[in-house]
């Protein structure tokens, strides 16, 4: 069942404005997720979602059903939806069995069953919280919101509690729990690689904003605002300048739209200064390189180092190194770049000449 949100707009009274213009569609049996940073208004678009706040405007379309728009509020339990929260919400006075059957659940037997066992939980049904993990008392939520057959299932950073490992494995168990009955989600987290490990579709938000709406390979070669690239993975902003000829040089190389850059669009659509971004596995230390930078620090990331260089201009460019030599802070190394998968942005000033960025 598909989750179509159109044009939602929302101002807490007192407070900021949490929705601002936000349109996406879920499509039926997909995973969503919503990333962005705290404040950013995820919460409360969650909550416009399963009817427990209104929009000031738009509308909300669960299946065929309009949930919310401007004369219409379905209330929270008729919308089919289910909810998980962070902090899991168990009422511990309750067996794993009796929290999971409270609330509206239709005693089928078969339904529960599965459920118990598609969420490994069995065996436990007359254990309370307090004898439980933090992972099995979330796995008890799920399977509390999903007793009563929701065909929506929303959820709200139900992994910040957990520890990495468990945080990893239960993703891919809400993913395959989710495909196993047939259940669209939307899940909202600030964890980007959670998202990038779980979601079909990924909407970036900041500051009421919805900045993007798609898959994680899109959102990582073709941002498409500097917003984006910044804040989903790492990589470098330098100046660049695109020429007649449309090619673009940088301080770092010279890319054109023949060397197989992502961003082909970007080229040919006028000339002048752009941003030009960079992700750090793009970059390698090349001795033959003309470009010399120095190194300010190199970080130890288990599989690699990211080092941080300083071009002459000042412009920093980080770079992920597999390669077991060392380098030195402080002395000056050529870098180049080995993929021309760069993003370009043009300058805000010169966008009007050309809305589309990259
Ligand atoms: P997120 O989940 O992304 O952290 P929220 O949706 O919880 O963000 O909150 C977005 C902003 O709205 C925050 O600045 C928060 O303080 C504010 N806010 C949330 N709920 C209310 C409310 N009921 N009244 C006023 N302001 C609120
Ligand atoms: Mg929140």
């Amino acid at each position: 069942m598909s989750l179509i949100l159109n044009h939602i707009n929302k101002r807490h009274i007192p407070g900021p404005v949490v929705a601002d213009d936000i349109t996406f569609t879920v499509n039926p049996g997909e995973l969503a997720a919503l990333i962005g940073p705290s404040g950013c208004g995820k919460t409360t678009l969650l909550r416009m979602i399963a009817g427990f706040d209104t929009p000031d405007t738009g509308s909300i379309t669960i299946g065929k059903y309009t949930v919310s728009s401007q004369d219409i509020h379905i209330p929270p339990e008729r919308r089919r939806t289910g909810m998980v929260f962070q902090d899991y919400a168990l009422f511990p006075h309750l067996t794993v069995m009796e929290n999971i059957c409270f609330g509206p659940v239709k005693k089928d037997v078969t339904h529960l069953e599965k459920l118990i066992r598609v969420t490994g939980l069995k065996g436990f049904e007359k254990k309370y919280p307090h004898e439980l993990s933090g992972g099995q008392q979330q796995r008890v939520a799920l399977a509390r919101a999903i007793a009563p057959k929701p065909e929506l299932l929303l959820m709200d950073e139900p992994f910040s509690n957990l520890d990495i490992a468990l945080r990893e494995s239960l993703s891919e168990e809400v993913r395959y729990i989710l495909t196993e009955f047939g259940i669209t989600g939307l899940l909202v987290t600030h964890n980007q690689h959670e998202a990038f490990a779980m979601a079909d579709k990924i909407g970036v938000m900041a500051a009421g904003k919805l900045l993007q709406w798609d898959t994680a390979q899109n959102l990582y070669y073709h941002p498409q605002s500097p917003e984006v690239a910044g804040f989903v993975g790492e990589g470098s902003f330098l100046p660049g300048e695109v020429s007649s000829k449309g090619e673009v040089t940088t301080l770092i190389g010279t890319f054109s739209s023949d060397s197989g850059t992502t961003v082909p669009e970007a080229f040919g659509r006028g000339f002048g200064r752009v941003s030009v971004f960079i992700r750090p596995e793009d970059v390698y230390v090349d001795p033959d390189s003309v470009c010399r930078a120095t190194l300010l620090k190199s970080h130890f990331r288990g599989p690699g180092r990211l080092h941080t260089f300083e071009l002459t201009s000042g412009h920093q460019v980080i770079c992920t190194d597999n390669s077991p030599a060392s380098l030195t802070p402080g002395k000056d190394y050529g870098i180049s770049v080995c993929n021309r998968r760069v993003s370009l942005f043009y300058h805000p000033d010169e966008r009007n000449r050309d809305r589309k960025v990259a």
